[in-house]
């Protein structure tokens, strides 16, 4: 979604309302899409002394896997999209965003900062026992038996090489 800031820039407005939904549906990120559903932006583009000021909030529904079980979970989240726009850079200011033409491409500046602030901690619930790493059973839905038989491969060898000298 491009916006033409232009009207700010040249101080003909001095405000601008954003409220619109963005389509990332078809993203993928962690053998995931994370946005199946589209993304609300809500906010307002406000003309400062020598930039823009870009402040609005990102509602989406974060679709991924479960950390320990894989499971898929969805849950809202929201994300501050808070930025300085300006035409020239100034230097040493990494919060500045150059917009060439005046035109404000909105859906590529909103998803950079969705994915640099996806929730880094994902699980179904907080106790989720995660599968079995040696038989993949899904361990919330019961135990396997895996952990009572299961000896140190270590000792198997150890056991064939005292075997062999019998
Ligand atoms: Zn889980
Ligand atoms: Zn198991």
């Amino acid at each position: 979604m491009i916006i033409d800031l232009k009207q700010l820039f040249t101080g003909r407005a001095e405000e601008l309302e954003i409220d619109c939904a963005l389509d990332f549906s078809d993203f993928e990120y962690q053998n995931n899409r994370p946005f199946l559903e589209p993304v609300r932006v809500r906010g307002k583009i406000t003309a400062g002394a020598n930039f823009l000021l870009l402040d609005a909030a990102a509602d989406f529904i974060h679709h991924c896997a479960c950390d320990r079980c894989l499971a898929q979970i969805k849950r809202p989240v929201q994300v501050r999209i808070l930025h300085d726009l300006v035409s020239s850079l100034t230097e040493g200011d990494d919060s500045q965003v150059l917009i060439e033409g005046d035109k404000l491409d909105l859906g590529e500046l909103v998803l950079e900062d969705l994915i640099l602030n996806l929730p880094t901690k994902n699980l179904c619930r907080e106790d989720c026992a995660g599968i079995c790493h040696e038989c993949g059973k899904d361990l919330n839905k019961g135990g396997c038996g895996c952990r009572a038989g299961r000896v140190d491969p270590r000792f198997k060898i150890l056991r064939q090489l005292t075997d062999n000298t019998d």
